[in-house]
């Protein structure tokens, strides 16, 4: 099979095979850095043979546990042939690094393009980004895999004029199996379902409701459950507080709040499907009406907040362990939500260890190491927590009392 879509670069899906006889720079040649990832650094690579330009995702790999998270980002694209997914073309095995080559995806982030002077910006164009998404997530769901990491970020646009998306990085999507309930700890607040927050399985639902946030900031410029802090974040998901700014919403239609309403649910089985996302009003019948243009100021003010924060998590090291305990005080404000005691004490709390030690967390209440694990899948199999991958969860401002 292969694709061509918008002036796409048409090629044959391939499954690869991690090949650790040769080395990356053997087939292409190294140029300038994409992107820093959790698990490391993106760099646009050129294959000596034709010229051709990709992205090559170059993981650390030098423990275990590093190389089979590389690994199975790998497995799982092997499962993701989909024009809306961000294509693996090759892989090898150094010895200290796996280079996961990709197809490059030239435009950038969505949110970034939007805020270009020839880009439109009106609810159907809202509504065509949010129905490609769909149709990735869709193939993906159909593959039992969920993202779980949908955020702006990640949805990128093919070439800098186009308006055709791709969903980019699986680092923390998962295949789920009926029989095995998977918890997760990880994710950034703003987007995190509340299954999640309240560590709870997850399922295709949880990215719908990232959907769903997903698709108010781009009508809106607003973030929906955005506080002052992670705490006030994490709270608001929980509570499923948040509503449609007047100010903000009088604009945009009632099938898109319908939409939203829909994603926005906290039982995860209330929510649309992916499948049933693409069968709503909004996107079957978009109204003709609705072509005014959206602010793309709130949009930039949005990405400026984003920036800030990521750049200002970079700093520091306890992210994780921040969100653990903004995750515990809402715990323990809600008796009737705890977490399983059941939880495989004796693979969590490295980060703990480490806090304690360096005496930055005064936290030694009980049920805290529960929060904190390693990147590493569980030995029982069903809980995964991502070891620097709360690289976007903020230092909370101002700061919490557990920072001083
Ligand atoms: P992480 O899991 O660390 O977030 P990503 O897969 O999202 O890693 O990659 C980090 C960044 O690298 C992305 O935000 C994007 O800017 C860039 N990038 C990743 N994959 C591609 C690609 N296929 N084409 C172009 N840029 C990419
Ligand atoms: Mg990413």
């Amino acid at each position: 099979m292969s694709q061509a879509e918008g002036g796409e670069e048409t090629f044959e899906y391939c499954d690869v095979v991690i090949n650790s006889q040769k080395k990356v720079l053997d087939v292409y040649t190294q140029l300038e850095k994409l992107g820093e990832g959790k698990f490391g650094t993106v760099y646009r690579l050129q294959e000596k043979a034709t010229g051709k330009i990709r992205a090559g995702k170059y993981f650390r790999t030098r423990t275990a546990k590093e190389k089979r998270a590389a690994r199975a980002e790998v497995e799982l694209m092997n499962l993701l042939h989909h024009p809306r997914l961000v294509q693996c073309l090759a892989a090898f095995q150094g010895p200290a690094e796996l280079v996961m080559v990709m197809e490059y995806v030239a435009g950038g982030e969505l949110f970034e393009r939007i805020l270009d002077d020839d880009f439109e910006h009106t609810e159907p164009s809202s509504a065509q980004y949010v129905q490609q998404i769909l149709e990735g997530l869709q193939f993906m769901h159909g593959q039992a895999i969920v993202h779980l990491d949908l955020k702006p970020e990640n949805i990128v646009c093919v070439s800098p004029s186009s308006h055709w998306l791709k969903i980019i990085d699986f680092g923390l999507a998962r295949k789920l199996t009926p029989d095995t309930p998977v918890k997760v700890l990880h994710g950034t607040p703003e987007f995190m379902a509340p299954e999640v927050v309240a560590f709870e399985p997850v399922g295709f639902s949880t990215d719908m409701w990232s959907v769903g946030v997903i698709c108010y900031i781009l009508l809106s410029g607003e973030s929906p459950f955005q506080g002052d802090n992670d705490m006030e974040t994490l709270s608001n998901i929980t509570a499923t507080r948040w509503d449609f700014e007047e100010e903000v919403f009088s604009e945009i239609s009632q099938q898109a709040k319908d939409f939203i309403s829909q994603l926005l649910q906290k039982n995860p089985r209330c929510r649309l499907s992916s499948a049933g996302a693409l069968l709503h009003p909004w996107l079957q019948q978009p109204q003709p009406s609705s072509t005014k243009a959206l602010s793309k100021e709130r949009i930039k003010q949005f990405l400026t907040r984003r920036k800030w924060q990521c750049s200002f998590s970079s700093l520091q090291k306890t992210g994780k362990a921040l969100l653990a305990l903004n995750r515990l005080t809402l715990l323990s404000q809600s008796p009737e939500r705890k977490v399983s005691e059941a939880q495989d004490e004796e693979d969590l709390g490295c980060s703990l260890e480490e806090d304690k030690a360096s005496g930055s967390l005064p936290w030694q209440g009980p049920g805290l190491s529960e929060l904190l694990m390693d990147q590493e899948e569980e030995e029982g199999g069903n809980t995964v927590a991502s070891g620097e991958g709360e690289s976007s969860v903020s230092v909370a401002t101002p700061p919490q009392p557990w920072t001083t």
